[in-house]
């Protein structure tokens, strides 16, 4: 996993093998970058980066779709469709806006 933030220019990197990924900038609080399997296989589950760690994933848990994250604390249902990306849009916004409420309180 290599990423690269547009708006500070911090480059993170990690060695862990994922075949869905969405990587979070830790000073940005944003979405820097994505990637998954679309077209060739499943996008969940996928593991979500903070900076170089893995901090949480977008899994089935039960009958329902969850974005479950230990920093910070995240355990939310997803509404989106998992066939498509929406999903991770979804969670997207939802961990962007608690590490921007986290670094606030
Ligand atoms: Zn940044």
């Amino acid at each position: 996993m290599h990423a690269e933030c547009d708006v500070c220019f911090s480059v993170y990197e990690s060695d862990e093998p994922s075949d869905n990924f969405i990587v979070f900038c830790p000073k940005c609080k944003k979405r820097i970058f994505s990637s998954s399997m679309q077209g060739k296989g499943p996008v969940i589950p996928c593991d979500i980066y903070l900076g170089n760690k893995k901090t949480g994933l977008i899994t089935i848990k039960g009958m329902s779709y969850r974005l479950i994250a230990h920093e910070p604390p995240v355990d939310v249902v997803l509404s989106e469709p998992t066939t498509d990306l929406r999903i991770y849009d979804e969670a997207s916004r939802i961990y962007s806006d608690r590490l921007i409420f986290d670094s606030n309180s």
